[in-house]
Parts: structure tokens; sequence; C-alpha cells
């Protein structure tokens, strides 16, 4: 049986980051603050999958309190999740993903970004959906202050 989870994470912008999205290093005057690379997109797509599972999300298993995430990539996580899936018999079936983000255009680097979520995952990169939105200039996306992804993932357990 197929079993979707959606994930959604937010990260701030600061000054003295590098900026990571999807596993793809994106040159920009700013990048996103928080204990790991905080990658919001690999967040939001780690919930996502872990959701399908029935499990909870990203904080209980990597909690931002335990040093050996600090700075961490991010990749560690969507592996860990990928794992958890084959330790039921499951077999992510795709991923669907929208980042929401004012500035830097991401398109660019889309298809790179969808290369490194597969490989992470063991899956095809066209099991992996990856689309971006501006938020109109509205609020904190809107005024540069974050970037913020949301996902879905659709798992079949035995
Ligand atoms: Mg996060």
């Amino acid at each position: 049986m197929v079993h979707t989870g959606i994930g959604y994470d937010v990260h701030p912008l600061a000054e003295n980051r590098k900026l990571v999205l999807g596993g793809v290093h994106i040159p920009f005057s700013k990048g996103l603050q928080g204990h790991s690379d905080a990658d919001v997109l690999i967040h939001a797509v780690c919930d996502a999958i872990l959701g399908a599972l029935g499990e909870g999300d990203i904080g209980c298993f990597f909690p931002n309190s335990d040093p050996r995430w600090k700075n961490a990539e991010s990749r560690i996580f969507l592996e860990e999740a990928g794992r958890l899936v084959r330790a039921r018999n499951g077999r992510i079936v795709n991923i669907d993903s929208t980042l929401i983000a004012e500035q830097p255009k991401v398109v660019p680097y889309r298809e790179a970004m969808k290369e490194h979520l597969a490989r992470a995952l063991g899956l095809e990169p066209r099991q992996v959906g990856i689309k971006a939105t501006t938020n109109e200039h509205l609020g904190f996306i809107g005024r540069g202050e974050g970037i913020a992804a949301m996902a879905v993932a659709a798992v079949d357990l035995p």
C-alpha cells in the first residue's frame, strides 16, 4: 500500500553562510542559518519520508542539541530516511517538492539538486520533483529573510 507524507521547513538567511539547497552549493550573498548545513529542501524531503513511515520529524532523529550534527551535511539525514524505508521493506515511489524563495533563482541548479537527492535515496532523478516559486514579495520570504520548502513523499510499504 502506498503511504504519503508531507514535510515543511523554513530557515532564516544570514550573512557569512554558504547557501546549500538540495545538496548543491548555490553562489549567493547569504546562506541559510541552522545547526546543520540548514538545507531546507532536504529537511522538508526527510520529513515527508518520515511522515509516510508514520515516524516523528527529523528533529527526533537528529536533534539540533547534538553536537554531532553541527554543520553536518543534510545528505546524512536523507540517507538515514532512505535506510528507515528499506528497514521496513518499503520503497519510495516518488518525492515532490517546492522551494519558496524570493532569491536566488534556483532553476539552473534544479537538475543537480534532483541528481543529489536521487543518489542519496537510491532513486532515479525522474522520481524526484523539485519546483521553485517566489512569494511575490510578500511576508518574510518576500523580504528575503528566509527560504521555505515543502515536500511530499509516496512510500510503498508491505
Ligand atoms: Mg530544518
